[in-house]
């Protein structure tokens, strides 16, 4: 499985793009950044976005891409994501007002968008990867994922503040090679992230040493720009050898 990063912070501030990885080509993991990065023959190839919560920030690419599909091709994509988190999306932003309702155009049978509610902790199958949605613990309704191709992948905690469930069925899920999880602010702005749902790098480490995975490689992302250094400075600090960044622009092999 090929993982490229294609934006992996909190924020859209100077080179710093939003949350949104493709996985083998064709499959996005969030679509916080698609257009910006992505030419139009990788575009083509887009076949289904997994959409963790409708935060602008994890669905803002949504837009232009449609827009850019509308000229490129002819077949739409799959949207999968929890009803919850469907309902806001279709409702709220391809709603004919903030932006045009493509779940129905160019026609219902061939509209550019397609959704489909997915089910927690119910595998869901796309171009031979596998999707399970775990619920998190976010201002808003949110799943993070545990995607396989093969028994071996990776999961991600999307936006979350301290959870259970996930770090429950990270210690037992076979075949995990890394974990991409949230650190949005540093110890000094701890308040901010109880109250916004997000972590920092304690709430991590408490979370990573409650549930023994201390051997399992933790990939820090959805950092907010303003505060990277101070997170980096902590991340250091802890002396940790489990804990990477994940870096926009690189890919991840499993
Ligand atoms: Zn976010
Ligand atoms: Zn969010």
């Amino acid at each position: 499985m090929k993982v490229d990063i294609l934006g992996c912070y909190g924020n859209v501030v100077g080179p710093y793009r939003a949350t949104s990885f493709l996985i083998n080509d064709s499959i996005l993991l969030d679509a916080g950044t698609v257009t910006e990065v992505l030419t139009d023959e990788r575009i083509r190839n887009i076949k289904a976005a997994f959409i963790t919560h409708p935060h602008i920030d994890h669905v803002k690419g949504l837009f232009s891409l449609i827009d850019e599909m509308v000229a490129l091709r002819e077949d739409g994509i799959e949207i999968f994501a929890a009803k919850q988190v469907k309902d806001i999306i279709t409702e709220n932003l391809f709603n004919n007002l903030i932006w045009p309702d493509f779940t129905s155009i160019p026609s219902a049978e061939r509209a550019l968008i397609k959704p489909n509610e997915i089910e927690l902790e119910e595998e869901v199958e796309v171009v031979g990867i596998n999707f399970k949605p775990i619920l998190m613990n976010h201002s808003v309704y949110t799943t993070g994922f545990v995607v396989k191709e093969s028994e071996k992948g990776f999961m991600f905690t999307s936006d979350t503040g301290e959870t259970e469930r996930f770090w429950e069925i990270a210690r037992k899920e076979d075949g995990i090679e890394f974990i991409i999880a949230d650190v949005s602010f540093p110890e000094s702005q701890k308040n901010i992230a109880q109250i916004s749902g997000h972590m920092t790098l304690s709430t991590l480490l408490h979370s990573i040493d409650r549930y023994g995975l201390r051997d399992i490689p933790v990939y820090i992302y959805h950092m907010k720009p303003f505060f990277i250094e101070e997170i980096r400075k902590e991340v250091a600090n802890s002396k940790r050898k489990n804990l990477f960044f994940l870096d926009q622009g690189t890919s991840l092999f499993i």
